[in-house]
């Protein structure tokens, strides 16, 4: 008996989270995104890979960097780029969730791309269109292409991502961008560690196949990256821990904290940053051990390589 052929590169329709993704279908995302890293940095960053299509970005939840990247992204990919934010939508003057999706697929764009501070709202808008949908971030659910951008920023310092170790620390509760980098980096053989006060765990966090540390010393003791979570007071009804001072003092990245990892350690943060909260400016603007704004380059990047694999049938490519 002959098993199935193994399919060449990402092969779904949507881009709602990495859960569910094979590693070689991770793997094809991020070589894709490398492509165009020297394309970005290049005087010409435009190409006529998506003319003609349609993509709208769709923001219920403010964003900085990810709808920009997003916009960049289609634009370098020659896509005609909308860019909706619920400010302006009827979605203030009651208009639901379906309803706004349905009247945006009436237009006939070929990619939503959304993010909603409803954890599964993008999987449910997903059902009602027949366009491609990249989750941008739902609620605290899952943030795929934050989680490729990371992967693809070590990947590209560290050369691999199987056998490192990597830290994930601070509001590991409120953030969908741990829950994507857990799920994409064991899928692709790195050990993770969560960091955090007891508070700010999910309960179910040891189904990720992480290690668990309440103290940052041990818990950042010989890893290869550090990744810093944003403390997220919007989501937070009530005290999770006893004042932001405290906070800093035991979970903040300190130059003292940082000398437990290895002395080439990267420290990675998906922004926006608290300075003195999760992390000492200083670190953060330290070009010899802070990939931040790596990260922000290279998600251009990732959301290309994305929108290119998710148009890829419209463009009559197999
Ligand atoms: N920008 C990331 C997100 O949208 C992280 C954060 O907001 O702290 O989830």
């Amino acid at each position: 008996m002959c098993s199935a052929p193994r399919p060449l590169g990402f092969d779904q329709r949507h881009l709602l989270g990495i859960e569910g993704l094979q590693p070689w279908a991770i793997q094809d995302l991020l070589d894709r995104a490398d492509g165009y890293v020297d394309l970005n940095r290049s005087p010409d960053k435009k190409r006529p890979l998506l003319k003609g299509l349609t993509q709208i970005n769709l923001f219920f939840e403010p964003s900085t960097r990810t709808q920009t990247s997003f916009e960049l992204a289609g634009k370098r990919l020659s896509a005609d780029v909308v860019n909706m934010s619920v400010r302006s939508s009827a979605v203030k003057k009651g208009e639901t969730l379906i309803d706004t999706a349905m009247t945006l697929n009436a237009m006939h764009p070929d990619v939503l791309v959304v993010r909603h501070q409803d954890s599964g709202a993008v999987a449910l808008l997903a059902r009602h269109v027949n366009c491609a949908v990249v989750n941008a971030g739902d609620g605290q659910h899952e943030h795929p292409t934050q989680a490729l951008l990371d992967a693809l920023t070590i990947r590209r310092r560290k050369g691999r991502l199987a056998g490192l170790t990597v830290a994930i620390c601070g509001d590991v509760l409120h953030s969908r961008v741990a829950r994507s980098n857990l799920l994409l980096l064991s899928a692709m053989g790195a050990r993770t560690r969560v960091v955090a006060p007891p508070t700010l765990l999910p309960t179910d966090v040891h189904l990720y196949g992480c290690e668990v540390f309440h103290d940052m010393e041990r818990g950042l003791e010989g890893v290869d990256i550090v990744m810093m979570l944003r403390l997220q007071l919007e989501r937070m009804e009530g005290a999770f821990f006893p004042s932001v001072r405290e906070y800093f003092r035991l979970f903040g990245l300190s130059h003292e904290k940082l000398a437990r990892a290895k002395p080439d350690a990267l420290v990675m943060h998906p922004g926006p940053m608290n300075r003195g909260v999760e992390i000492d400016g200083l670190i953060a603007d330290d070009i010899e051990r802070s990939a931040i704004l790596e990260q922000v380059e290279l998600g251009v990047a990732v959301r290309m390589g994305v929108l290119e694999v998710l148009t890829r049938e419209l463009r009559g490519e197999r």
